[in-house]
């Protein structure tokens, strides 16, 4: 068969099918290799994917830790039905629910290298893949010097205590005051639904293992081009991360934005968020100005590389992928 006329065959059909007639095609007849197929098939993609931009003179690379799916009744606001043809609609939709990634940022200038945020490592769903995901880039955790935690929920912190140790030991670590007052006070944890108590666990251990954790107050510059952006609501002391050098700018928002329920609406929330009111207002306050700003977004729990922007559409918030690869 011609290539054209192939690829064009093959386009209609399912993509099962494309993989048996394309790598099974040569080796009918060969039993052992045809099972290898099929094991290969039913085994999770595991290649760890990279993304790279440019902003001035900095290179952020977007990494990522892993996976999990969230169950369509963990979004407060909506409905489980609701949720679950909202994901539908936009071909997301699967058994065991929404499909959220951990992304983390690595942000390097030739003199620093900047970490924001460090998985969950395991501690949730498919994850575990970020100290990989480095290696793959010639990195050891030992050589970040930075670690930016943009709140202390486990799949933010995870990777910087996995095993009870400290597994950056070059890093500084900057935290939100609000959120390590929050996360290491023993009223609020004992108050807390049991979905919480990693949180409030490892937040005790970055505390512990980390001494040169830097407690944030408002909004300032880590370094020169990157600076701390106040994002509170989904947890007190929730930030981003603007990177900014030679006009153009990146903000990191982390977990202001989930899929499948944002941007459209502000009245839907995750099961983590405590304070509804306030992580609302801060999403009424923040979709907006990303919109009219044309903010170059990069948020943690989004497709995979993370990076869009808000854009008003008829007056209705959506979620504009933005094009990243070989890019200036
Ligand atoms: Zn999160």
């Amino acid at each position: 068969m011609p290539q054209l006329s192939r690829r064009a065959f093959a386009g209609a059909l399912p993509l099962g099918l494309i993989g048996g007639s394309l790598l099974g095609g040569g080796l009918l007849g060969d039993s052992a290799a045809r099972a290898a197929t099929q094991e290969a098939a039913k085994a999770p993609v595991a290649m760890n994917p990279f993304a790279q931009i440019r902003i001035g003179r900095f290179t952020v690379t977007a990494l990522t830790d892993g996976y999990a799916d969230m169950p369509y009744d963990y979004f407060p606001g909506r409905s489980a039905p609701e949720v679950e043809r909202a994901a539908s609609a936009q071909f997301t939709a699967r058994p065991s629910g929404v499909r959220f990634l951990f992304n983390q940022y690595l942000v390097e200038d030739g003199e620093r290298r900047i970490l924001i945020d460090a998985g969950a490592a395991g501690s949730i769903g498919q994850t575990g893949q970020l100290p990989q995901a480095l290696a793959a880039l010639g990195l050891k955790p030992d050589k970040i010097d930075a670690v930016i935690v943009t709140h202390m929920h486990q799949d933010h912190m995870g990777g910087l205590v996995l095993g009870g140790k400290n597994n950056y030991p070059e890093a500084e670590l900057y935290i939100d005051r609000r959120d390590i007052t929050h996360w290491t006070d023993p009223a609020k944890r004992s108050g807390a639904p049991e979905y919480l108590q990693t949180s409030f666990r490892m937040a005790e251990e970055v505390v512990r293992l980390y001494p040169r954790l830097q407690a944030i107050d408002g909004e300032r510059e880590i370094m020169r081009g990157v600076s701390i952006v106040d994002l509170t609501g989904h947890t007190p002391g929730h930030i981003g991360v603007r990177v900014e050098d030679g006009g153009k700018s990146m903000i990191m928002v982390s977990d202001m934005i989930f899929p499948v329920v944002h941007p459209a609406a502000t009245d839907v929330f995750f099961l983590f968020e405590q304070d509804r009111a306030a992580a609302k207002a801060m999403r009424d306050r923040f979709f907006p100005r990303a919109a009219s700003e044309g903010a170059l977004i990069a948020a943690t729990h989004m497709p995979f590389p993370g990076l869009g922007r808000v854009v008003a559409d008829h007056g209705e918030m959506r979620w504009q992928v933005a094009d990243w690869a070989l890019q200036d």
